[in-house]
């Protein structure tokens, strides 16, 4: 039975929790009504503040990250409603079916690992849509999608705008207020790196409006009962207590790094990774021409000819290190690393010089050598 703690784990969330934040998770169970609690709730919800960018209110939700993407949708789209949903991965056709559940959705559909296309998310809001809702940084394929560009199409057509930001905020550069985000969305075990089950979201004044008309909105998720509960320093339910003293801390964490340092050190990490896979001839899942789609929290690669991914998870597996495959239909296709959370460079490093040895025992891997040095150089350049 191999060690869980030995083992590192470089997939895209939950992402390894540093000490210091699982040692804050040991501290005594506190009234959840009380003033302690309220401290570290108002905190919370501040540094949140710096991490999206905004003004707007930042609510606390007892879930995973889907939670915030279920509230978002669940607050603003009832049976009256329509949104346009921009599904090019996993976590799109979550919000796509999400959508389904509460109103009506017109999906806007492009292939996995493709880029949206803006000219048909234009025509389906043209047509009358109370919301346009999108995933910043699709983990399912390594990939950024537009969100300046969606944002302003939602204002021209008077939409509101959702974005699932679960693996891009706190690591790649989110501006919720510039970018006009009505509801924005982070998951605790992505890029602050704190343990999976709480989600945070940002609700503009606008999106607050909307929620009055709406009808049959979520009950434990009514977002404007989580706004009045805020107010005094508390959520409406029994929040998961050791959670916020984890992302208390994850918060501080990344307030002390520096936001600009923070995603500097995500974007050399997956550049470090992307050079190495040049190096070593893996395809990237998603091609794409602008290199600033790449994602910088997640590396999705197609798997080599001449090795199953079963077969790489397992070595790799065997070394203490675990990757991730691909999903739905990309399962045995593609593989992925993240690098995201509270990563150092050694873990990157590690990945990538364990990988190579394994591609090179497979005779994948002539050149033995070139992908270390190429992630690196680029670790060490910046
Ligand atoms: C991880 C993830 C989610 C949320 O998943 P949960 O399992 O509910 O935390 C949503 N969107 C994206 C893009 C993700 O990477």
């Amino acid at each position: 039975m191999m060690n869980t703690e030995d083992i590192l784990i470089m997939i895209p969330g939950p992402v390894p929790v540093v000490p210091r934040i699982l040692r804050a998770m040991a501290k005594p169970v506190i009234n959840h009504r009380g003033t302690e609690f309220a401290e570290i709730l108002n905190e919370c919800r501040e540094l949140f503040a710096d991490l999206f960018q905004t003004r707007n209110d930042i609510l606390l939700l007892s879930g995973s990250g889907t939670s915030g993407m279920e509230a978002a949708v669940g607050n603003l789209i009832g049976q009256d409603e329509t949104i346009v949903t921009i599904v090019n991965g996993k976590f799109g056709e979550r919000f796509r079916d999400i959508g389904e559940r509460y109103g009506r959705t017109v999906p806007v559909e492009s292939l996995w690992g493709y880029p949206l296309d803006l000219d048909a998310a234009a025509a389906a809001l043209e047509n009358g849509a109370d919301a346009i809702a999108m995933v910043h940084n699709e983990t399912s394929v390594g990939m950024l999608n537009p969100a300046e560009e969606v944002g302003k199409l939602a204002r021209k057509h008077d939409a509101l705008f959702i974005m699932d930001g679960i693996t891009s905020i706190g690591g790649t550069e989110v501006l919720v207020d510039r970018w006009g985000v009505d509801i924005a969305i982070l998951g605790s075990q992505k890029c602050i790196g704190a343990p999976p089950g709480l989600a945070a979201v940002s609700v503009s004044e606008r999106a607050f409006e909307k929620m009055e008309d709406v009808q049959n909105p979520p009950y434990y998720l009514d977002l404007k009962e989580h706004r009045k509960s805020a107010k005094k320093g508390q959520t409406p339910y029994t929040p998961s207590i050791p959670l916020f003293y984890a992302v208390q801390e994850a918060l501080r964490i990344a307030h002390e790094e520096g936001l600009t340092a923070r995603m500097k050190r995500h974007a050399a990490g997956a550049a470090a990774v992307r050079a190495a896979a040049d190096a070593m001839g893996i395809e990237m899942f998603p091609q794409l021409d602008e290199k600033s789609r790449y994602s910088d929290t997640v590396t999705a690669m197609k798997v080599p000819s001449g090795i199953t991914f079963d077969q790489m998870k397992q070595e790799m597996l065997d070394s203490s290190i675990l990757i991730a495959g691909g999903q739905a239909h990309l399962k045995g296709n593609i593989f992925r690393i993240g690098s995201m959370g509270n990563f150092r460079p050694k873990d990157i490093l590690i990945t990538i010089q364990m990988l190579e040895s394994i591609l090179h025992k497979h005779g994948i891997v002539s050149d033995f050598g070139a992908g270390i040095e190429a992630a690196g150089s680029v670790l060490v350049d910046r």
